[in-house]
């Protein structure tokens, strides 16, 4: 067997993050009384807009992510004419609590958790919050399939950056011909682990398509069975 560790990816790979946000993002809506402004599609499309917008500045470092956080539902309002600081701030906390509550995930979680644990140590390498990541982790019942955790936070640096995955490898004592990454990111994912010689697998559900041709590429995850 060629391969002992293997590295998951949550959001997007695991945790379905477009539903649970969408889901999260509906509860905030009639819980703030919106509906008295719009529809909830039309609030919603209007978010996607500018929360994308502003993530594009967060990266540039032209805004911070305490100011992301609130301005994306103060932007949003502000578009249907309300302009609601407090509001905004309200629901950007409602956002970051309610959100990791939920526990929509990808078919075939549990069955593939289930059989690669028996055949392979299981990791988590995820961008993102310690405190955020490991509840959704715990509120779905996963945790135990894996051996170790890692969250950008805690490591000090985001995949793709490579003193991410060196440290990953480090802590792990997992060697790279015997690790394989699997998630959604060919940038973050495929091309981090690459560039770190690790192998990987495209979760790909949507059949986008990429600029970059993968170890392996699955658009179920039920596929990796066939793989490992
Ligand atoms: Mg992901």
């Amino acid at each position: 067997m060629k391969y002992k560790h293997i590295f998951f990816d949550l959001d997007r790979t695991l945790w379905d993050f477009e539903a649970n946000s969408k889901e999260t993002f509906n509860e905030i809506f009639y819980k703030h009384n919106l509906d008295s402004l719009c529809s909830f599609s039309d609030f919603h499309k209007e978010y996607r807009k500018i929360n994308d917008q502003l993530w594009a500045q967060y990266r540039l470092g032209k805004i911070t992510k305490e100011n992301l956080s609130w301005q994306r539902f103060y932007q949003t309002m502000e578009a249907f004419g309300k302009k609601d600081e407090k509001t905004a701030k309200l629901m950007s906390d409602d956002y970051i609590t309610i959100s990791p509550t939920k526990t929509k995930m990808f078919p075939y979680v549990h069955e593939v958790l289930d059989y690669l644990s028996k055949k392979y140590t299981l990791h988590i390498v995820t961008n993102g919050f310690k405190e955020v990541q490991y509840k959704k982790i715990n509120n779905y019942n996963i945790a135990n399939y894996f051996t170790m955790i890692f969250t950008s936070e805690e490591v000090g640096c985001n995949k793709p950056n490579p003193d991410f995955f060196s440290f990953v490898l480090n802590e792990t004592g997992a060697k790279d011909y015997e690790s394989i990454v699997i998630g959604d990111d060919l940038e973050v994912d495929i091309k981090g682990a690459k560039n770190m010689k690790i192998d990987a697998i495209w979760f790909n559900p949507n059949y986008m398509k990429g600029d970059f041709k993968p170890d392996y590429e699955i658009s179920s995850l039920e596929e990796i069975n066939n793989i490992l």
